[in-house]
């Protein structure tokens, strides 16, 4: 047996002495560098006791030798398990007490902090921003070629912490096929080659960045430029160079304020991807009348891996994450009755096939409760399918808001809010009411002669039903967002939780 998510790359791989990853400093990785230093990772792990199955906990700025690390856990037939780098000693700890790694890589500015937190694990290793740290000298002490420890397809490659809005964080447990199977659909319908050249600036502790971008490219053969995170204007000066960049709504919004993005700028790119939260209409609009290119709006989660997208060739629909993926069931049904709804109808999209994840870290109850006995996952979001078979996300399941009875989509009001004039933004929430039960309460970023509160509610009335009208419009300056772009209604439905009290 091979290591089968290793496989892929190793596969993958075009010329040995291709670069695979660049940094803006100048710094190339060879694929001959990436088996090298990854195998070097293997064998370290392993002489410091790492045995298959174990997992290794890492919390460390993004850098080219996380990425070999990652590979490096995999080869020794181990769990790879990146954390958020805004994670608080506290945060850390709960984590490190529920995966309970054999190894903790953590930034060496961190180190003393994290010790109590990290006072159960066999060793802490450090890493930081330079690729620097005990973990690298680990590796730099194996000498000779490692065995790649063999795993079949079934076997945990990785394990990922849902960001945990409502109640504890669940440890999402990836198989080598989870991974494998999904690089492998989205090469082929993103039709990436070693040709590409990936603009990289997205974190390496999410689904997005770690497996999307990163396995997509490795499992091509193509190369990355490596950002340490969002630079605009450090984007739009290497596009030249390059044909994909991947990224979340909250990139494509700042490039737009780059007066630089222009159908030149752009010419040698050939796509553009968004997803992790949803693109405004607007912002593809604007994007496609700048660049001359249609954004691909794709949707997953970090459970389900990628699970539907907009077609390469044929029409991207905007605010629309175009069709379920080859091999990817896709289905909408009553979240009460579970019965399968029809074109147009919104309730609880549930998805099935390989993409999907093995169950959430010891919490057999929580994996039990969240998949439908015919093996479908029921992904919390809520959406529809339209009579073309676009898949339209409305929304989590948590913020459908009930008022005096009736079920109110936000994203709805929320569409409604971003077209009038002025506005930039807006988040619909429900909030408690002495009458209503909940109240359709509308948190608004207005930018330059923006409507007030009743220009807001004027301007509503007639175009949505009066139960979907919001009771109150609030105005901010930004709404809150975390590092993936989503919107954080919970920090809104807390903030204001008091507003309609007597
Ligand atoms: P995460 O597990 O952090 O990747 O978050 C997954 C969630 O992000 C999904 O369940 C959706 O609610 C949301 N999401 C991801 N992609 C999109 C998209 N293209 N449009 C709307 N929501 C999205």
């Amino acid at each position: 047996m091979t290591n089968h998510l290793f496989s892929l790359v190793r596969d993958g791989v075009p010329d040995p002495a291709k670069t695979v990853i660049e940094t803006p400093e100048g710094r190339r990785y060879t694929y001959a560098d990436l088996i090298a230093r990854s195998g070097a990772y293997a064998a370290a792990l392993q002489a410091a006791g790492v045995q298959p199955g174990d997992r290794v906990a890492v919390q460390v700025e993004k850098s080219p030798e996380v990425i070999f690390l990652y590979l490096g856990v995999v080869r020794a037939g181990a769990a790879f398990l990146p954390l958020n780098t805004a994670y608080t000693p506290a945060e850390i700890g709960y984590f490190l007490g529920d995966a309970e790694p054999t190894i903790f890589v953590c930034d060496p500015g961190k180190r003393e902090a994290l010790a109590q937190a990290a006072s159960g694990i066999r060793a802490i290793w450090t890493l930081d921003a330079a690729g620097t740290g005990s973990a690298a000298e680990a590796a730099d002490r194996q000498v000779g070629d490692v065995t790649d420890v063999p795993r079949g397809p079934e076997d945990l490659a990785a394990i990922l912490y849902t960001s945990g809005t409502t109640g504890r964080s669940k440890g999402a447990m990836l198989t080598h096929d989870n991974l494998a199977s999904n690089a492998r659909t989205l090469v082929d319908v993103w039709r990436f080659t070693e040709d590409d050249v990936l603009i990289h600036a997205l974190p390496v502790f999410h689904t997005h960045g770690l497996f999307v971008a990163t396995n997509t490219v490795l499992a091509s053969g193509g190369t990355m430029l490596f950002l340490p995170r969002l630079d605009p204007k450090l984007i739009l000066s290497l596009m030249g160079r390059a044909t994909a960049l991947m990224g979340v709504p909250t990139f494509y919004t700042r490039l737009l304020k780059e007066p630089g993005l222009t159908q030149e700028a752009a010419r040698g790119m050939r796509l553009f991807v968004s997803g992790s939260a949803p693109l405004l209409a607007e912002t593809h609009r604007e994007w496609q009348a700048r660049t001359g290119h249609a954004i691909l709006e794709r949707y997953g989660m970090t459970e389900t891996n990628m699970s539907t997208s907009n077609p390469y060739a044929g029409d991207r629909v905007a605010g629309t994450v175009g069709f379920p993926l080859p091999g990817v069931s896709l289905r909408v049904v009553d979240p009460e009755t579970g019965a399968a709804l029809g074109p147009d109808a919104v309730g609880m999209i549930e998805v099935k096939g390989p993409n999907v994840f093995k169950g959430y870290w010891r919490m057999p109850e929580k994996t039990e409760a969240e998949f439908q006995p015919d093996g479908f996952f029921i992904t919390g979001d809520l959406g529809k399918v339209d009579t073309r078979g676009y898949v339209h996300i409305v929304g989590r399941g948590k913020d459908l808001i009930i008022s005096g009875g009736f079920n109110v989509y936000p994203k709805e009001v929320e569409t409604e809010i971003d077209a009038l004039p002025g506005v930039v933004e807006s988040a619909v929430i429900g909030l408690a009411h002495p009458d209503f039960g909940e109240a359709v309460t509308a948190v608004v970023v207005g930018g330059m002669n923006a409507p007030d509160e009743a220009g807001v509610l004027a301007a509503l009335e007639g175009r949505l039903a009066r139960f979907k009208c919001p009771k109150r419009v609030l105005f901010v300056d930004e709404l809150p967002r975390n590092t993936m772009g989503k919107v954080q209604k919970n920090l809104l439905r807390e903030a204001h939780a008091g507003l309609y009290r007597a």
